[in-house]
């Protein structure tokens, strides 16, 4: 596959230039005009943040990408699935208010706020894929049934994929809460004994009944009967009841890329990368530790592949944040050019993703960096 175009600018700015100005002129220049999108219904896909977070894209960014797309005719709605975990996400009245609560409104941002799975995550389209590691992919119908799709996506670390950018924002991001359920499947909790109070919270929030704090008064998994759908992780306040990320990475990565597919099929797309903020983590807890790396820029590419590895590339090239999680957990010296995530999160394994979703003909991992 031939390099694809990855647009970028830096964060530089000046009165007659502000950030706000530079994100329209990198979509721009990107080709983002290149798209019909008169009268077209557009999903524009994004993370509203988790309340307490404040690593979440600022609603501004979406404001102006919103009139963009309505000065060339297009009707745009912002976009998410409800979670997989309890939190503030998990159905639509609440994703509602704390998207609205992150300024996420219409009177911000100039379009509507649809959780595209509706109420409880139960509103979705089965896509067939019958790919390596996807039969098919359940996806939300609002996201289904609009005409594009434009994604804005955090770029910054992630506990179980490395990082979370275009492909993990789209994959994981429009899969319905079954479809999180599965693509979460392979990587069942562990009960980290010394630390278990029996406080039996993991027992009344499992929906199926897989984990039971015993006689010993220590919580066991039943590892037949659970989903690994993370409740227990959500809930447990003791930090016992952990994800074990091993081996899950790579799986999850793919079975994301495929996802990615099912999403974008038949379904002109583009997508912004917004390499601000990096935490660690991704925007689903209610908190965002220090960035790992300085604030880098804007990217926008219609290749989601190249894109993510454009931007996974810049932070690798960029020097660590003294202070931040990875100086704690590493004692390397200069960290420029060093892969950040895999230091932060040893058992994840970013490239898979990438590597899977170039397989089967998502984008290119060779890209050709413009800079405007
Ligand atoms: S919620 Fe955590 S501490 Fe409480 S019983 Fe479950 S595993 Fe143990
Ligand atoms: S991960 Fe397993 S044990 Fe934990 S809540 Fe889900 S099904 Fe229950």
């Amino acid at each position: 596959m031939s390099d694809s175009k990855v647009y970028f600018t830096n964060l530089r700015a000046k009165p007659s230039l502000n950030l706000l100005k530079k994100l329209e002129l990198l979509v721009k220049k990107a080709g983002i005009d290149t798209i019909d999108f008169d009268h077209k219904i557009v999903a524009i896909k994004i993370h509203f943040g988790e309340p307490g977070n404040m690593a979440y894209l600022r609603p501004n960014y979406a404001a102006q990408i919103v009139k963009v797309l309505k000065s060339k005719g297009a009707i745009p709605f912002l976009t998410d699935c409800n979670t997989l975990y309890y939190g503030s996400r998990s159905n639509a009245p609440n994703h509602l208010e704390a998207a609205f609560e992150n300024g996420y409104n219409p009177m911000v941002t100039g379009c509507p706020v649809i959780i595209a799975d509706g109420i409880k995550g139960t509103d979705f389209r089965e896509i067939e894929l019958n790919t390596e590691n996807c039969a098919s992919a359940k996806i939300g119908t609002a996201v289904v049934e609009s005409d594009i799709l434009i994604s804005m996506n955090h770029f910054k670390g992630h506990e179980m994929t490395g990082f979370g950018g275009a492909l993990k924002n789209i994959g994981m991001g429009c899969a319905s809460v079954g479809g999180k359920l599965f693509l979460h499947s392979s990587s069942s909790p562990k009960i980290y004994e010394e630390n278990c109070t029996a406080c039996k919270v993991c027992e009344k929030n499992c929906n199926y009944g897989a984990i039971k704090v015993g006689k010993d008064k220590i919580a066991h998994i039943n590892y037949e009967i659970c989903t690994g759908c993370g409740q227990c992780i959500a809930v447990c306040q003791y930090d016992s009841a952990r994800v074990v990320w091993e081996n899950a990475s790579e799986l999850v990565n793919k079975r994301i890329a495929e996802y990615v597919s099912a999403v974008l099929r038949n379904k002109p797309s583009f997508h912004i990368n917004f390499i601000m903020d990096v935490s660690p983590d991704c925007d689903c807890y209610g908190f965002n530790d220090y960035p790992l790396v300085p604030n880098i820029g804007m990217a926008a590419s219609f290749d989601p592949v190249a894109l993510d590895q454009a931007c996974a590339d810049m932070v690798v090239t960029a020097p660590a944040l003294a202070g931040s999680k990875i100086c704690d957990n590493h004692d390397h010296g200069d960290l420029s050019g060093k892969d950040k995530f895999s230091l932060t999160h040893p058992d994840t394994t970013w490239q898979s993703g990438l590597e899977h979703a170039e397989k089967i003909g998502l984008g290119s991992r060779k890209y050709e960096l413009i800079e405007i």
